[in-house]
C-alpha cells in the first residue's frame, strides 16, 4: 500500500523564459488535505498542472502514488479554475458532468452508456445541483457551476481530487456546503486544495503549502487573525478582500525547505 498521494522531487517549471515553479520538494500523504496559498503568479495552478502531467517540466520528478502523471491519469480528478471555462457554450449541467465520465476521450460513434448517466444523476444529487440537472451553464449561479466542476472531477472516483481556487466567484453559503462536500470527499480521497480563501486555510484543511515560486513552507495550517497580524519574516504576501497580509507565525528551520 502506497502512502504516499504525491511525490515532488526538485521540480522546476518555465513557460518560455519565465520560471514558474523552482525546485520545488512536497510529499502529500495519502488522505491528506492540503491547502496551497500564495501570490498571483506564484505558480499554485502550475503545481496542479505539474501533478496532472500537463505543465513543461524542465527537471525534477511529479509521482502519484509511484506513478508518473501520465499514468495515473484515472485517479486524480480535477476541478480547473472558474475564469479558465467558458460559459456561453450552449451546454446542460448535466452534460457536463457526463463528460467525466469520458475514460478515452471521444471515438466516432461514441455514446455514454446507461450507468455514465447513472454515475452523473449520483453525482448530482451528491453535490446538491439534481433539480437543476436540464439547466444551461450560462444560466448557473457560481455557486451551482462550481459544484457541478467538483461532480464531472468526481465521475471517475478519484483517489487524488485537485480543485483551483472552487470557491471563488461563490455566495457564503455555497461556499459552506462546497467545504462540507470537501470535508466529506476527505474521508476517502487526499484533496489538494488551491485557494485565496484565508479563512479555509485556519479552518478546513490540515497542511498547509506556501508557494511563490519555491515553496516557502510546507506544515501546520496555523493560520488565525492573530498570526496574520505577526507574520512577518515570511517571503510570501497574500491578499485577503483585498489587504495584503503576512501569513505564518514563524518560519522554523525544519520548515524551510530551501
Ligand atoms: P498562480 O496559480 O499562483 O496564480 P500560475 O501557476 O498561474 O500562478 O502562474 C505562474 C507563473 O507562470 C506566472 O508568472 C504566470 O504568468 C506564468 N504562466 C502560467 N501559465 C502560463 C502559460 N500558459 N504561458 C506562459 N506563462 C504562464
Amino acid at each position: 500500500m502506497i502512502n504516499t498521494a504525491v511525490h515532488i522531487d526538485n521540480l522546476s517549471v518555465y513557460y518560455g523564459q519565465t520560471p514558474a515553479l523552482a525546485g520545488v520538494c512536497l510529499d502529500v500523504a495519502d488522505g491528506d488535505y492540503l491547502g496551497i496559498i500564495g501570490p498571483n503568479g506564484g505558480g499554485k495552478s502550475t503545481l496542479l498542472k505539474a501533478i496532472l502531467g500537463l505543465a513543461p517540466v524542465v527537471e525534477g520528478t511529479v509521482q502519484i502514488y509511484g506513478k508518473s502523471p501520465g499514468k495515473s491519469r484515472a485517479l486524480v480528478g480535477y476541478v480547473p479554475q472558474f475564469a479558465a471555462m467558458d460559459r456561453r457554450f450552449p451546454i446542460t449541467l448535466f452534460e457536463v458532468v457526463l463528460t467525466g465520465c469520458l475514460k478515452q476521450g471521444l471515438t466516432p460513434f461514441f455514446r455514454f452508456t446507461a450507468k455514465d448517466k447513472e454515475i452523473a444523476h449520483e453525482l448530482l444529487e451528491r453535490v446538491g445541483i439534481a433539480s437543476l440537472a436540464n439547466r444551461q451553464i450560462a444560466e448557473l449561479s457560481g455557486g451551482e457551476f462550481q459544484k457541478m466542476l467538483i461532480a464531472r472531477a468526481l465521475a471517475i472516483n478519484p483517489r487524488l481530487l485537485l480543485l483551483d481556487e472552487p470557491t471563488a466567484s461563490v455566495d457564503a453559503v455555497s461556499r459552506d456546503q462546497i467545504y462540507g462536500l470537501l470535508a466529506e470527499l476527505n474521508q476517502n480521497m487526499t484533496i489538494i486544495l488551491v485557494t485565496h480563501d484565508l479563512l479555509a486555510i485556519s479552518s478546513k484543511v490540515h497542511r498547509l503549502a506556501c508557494l511563490n515560486s519555491r515553496l516557502v513552507y510546507h506544515g501546520e495550517p496555523e493560520l488565525s487573525g492573530e498570526i496574520v497580524n505577526s507574520l512577518y519574516g515570511c517571503p510570501v504576501d497574500l491578499i485577503a478582500h483585498g489587504v495584503p497580509h503576512r501569513v505564518l507565525k514563524e518560519h522554523g528551520e525544519e520548515n524551510q525547505i530551501d
